[in-house]
């Protein structure tokens, strides 16, 4: 017997799946969305037969015809920081290179400094209003880094902020990466490695479910994080990789070398770097975001794709290279900067983002899945690329739950 249905949305005109055994982006049109619980029991055409419950306990949304999209899966942010970056902001506009600001005491060091000198509830309502302006743009599912305490206690209370939200019911779902490598504390190497290797990992694996490092020029060499990933590995974590950023560093291919989850940023990846991560079935993640704000050139979307990767967009929301929480943006920016259709960059903002964190359980609008949903205020679905910098969510569902309602207007 069928679950008996908790929610049920009708009348949408096209209900973008994104589960490929539709085509991309994987269109039914006058279709319903039904859901038991948090989980969908049904996806597909119809208009309601079978499922108009007039009972009270069942909440029911006409969809006036409008689009649905699964809800983005922002797969990469650092979301968990105080403190005020404008500065170099302005300085970077005027001139400023990265690395001059990183030389100059900016950079990450003076979020580290900020984020230190707040208390664990301080760090976690910032996070709250952060992943709350996320939720509101149509993301379900975050991920939130560490890698601003650097000094292993800090980085605890990072994970530890940010684990408080994501026991929130007006929340995205939250799930937390270990990032110890990010850029090196006061004091000697490789005591610091040794503590990462050891109590650190043992202490995040009860906190994360990823370790990530940022193996490049001027913070971290390969064999440094080659170190930490196998002992995180050990310890229950999987690895992910801050890969090619600002220089051909070898990131891509120890993340393939180590069966990691995802590689991300990868900018300056050749095309065997691609082929390595395709072959070993690594989620390239782009930040075109971040590419943006930084200059150089733009992520490798069309050549991850052509290479056969699975591929995932996300904000890599961060007071220093990146601040925003809005997905629609990265897959405007997917489109304009990183080579993918719009179709393709939809894809990668929900079911890519899903593989890119390894949730097999979301990403995708289908039977059995979570029913993480946005209903669009437009009737076309492209609109959430094309209509740049809009905010076109009406109405979010997140495990099956109406959680932010939009205002706004509709989008033409
Ligand atoms: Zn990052």
């Amino acid at each position: 017997m069928i679950a008996a249905p908790t929610l049920v949305v009708h009348n949408i005109g096209a209900l973008v799946t994104c589960d490929p055994t539709h085509g991309e982006p994987g269109i039914v049109s006058d279709a319903m969305l039904v859901a038991s619980g948090s989980e969908i029991i049904y996806a597909g055409r119809g208009r309601g037969a079978g499922f108009s419950s007039p009972s009270a306990d069942v909440v029911d949304i006409d969809a006036k015809g409008a689009a649905v999209i699964p809800g983005f899966v922002d797969a990469h942010t650092h979301i968990a920081w105080l403190g005020d970056r404008s500065a170099e902001y302005a300085a970077r506009a005027a001139g400023a290179t990265y690395e001059e600001i990183a030389r100059d005491g900016g950079g990450i060091r003076r979020t580290v400094q900020s984020t230190a000198a707040g208390t664990v509830e301080e760090v976690s309502a910032a996070v709250a209003a952060r992943a709350r302006r996320m939720l509101e743009h149509g993301t379900t599912t975050v991920e939130v880094k560490s890698g601003y305490g650097l000094e292993l206690g800090a980085e605890m209370r990072q994970l530890d902020a940010a684990l408080a939200v994501a026991v929130g019911d007006d929340m995205p779902d939250v799930v937390t990466t270990y990032l110890p490598l990010h850029s090196l504390p006061e004091g000697d190497r490789e005591e610091f490695l040794a503590e990462v290797c050891g109590p650190g990992v043992r202490e995040a694996a009860a906190r994360a479910r990823f370790c990530d490092v940022f193996c490049e020029e001027g913070a971290f060499t390969v064999e440094e994080c080659r170190r930490v990933l196998v002992a995180a590995q050990r310890a229950g974590l999987a690895a992910k990789v801050h890969a090619e950023q600002r220089t051909n560093s070898g990131g891509a291919r120890l993340a393939a070398a180590l069966g990691a989850v995802s590689a991300d940023h990868l900018e300056h990846a050749d095309a065997d770097d691609l082929r390595a991560l395709a072959d070993a079935g690594v989620t390239g993640v782009l930040l075109p975001g971040a590419a943006l704000v930084l200059g150089g050139p733009p992520p490798p979307g069309r050549r991850l794709l052509a290479a056969g990767a699975t591929v995932a967009v996300a904000t890599d929301c961060n007071p220093g290279t990146c601040f925003s929480e809005s997905m629609p943006l990265m897959v405007s920016l997917a489109v304009a900067t990183a080579g993918l259709t719009p179709a393709q960059a939809l894809v990668a903002a929900t079911s890519g983002g899903a593989a890119a964190l390894r949730l097999a359980d979301r990403g995708m609008l289908r039977a059995g899945l979570r029913c993480d949903a946005v209903i669009l205020q437009t009737n076309q679905w492209i609109d959430v690329a094309y209509h740049l910098g809009a905010n076109l969510a009406a109405t979010v569902i997140r495990a099956g739950r109406v959680v932010a309602t939009g205002g706004g207007v509709p989008s033409r």
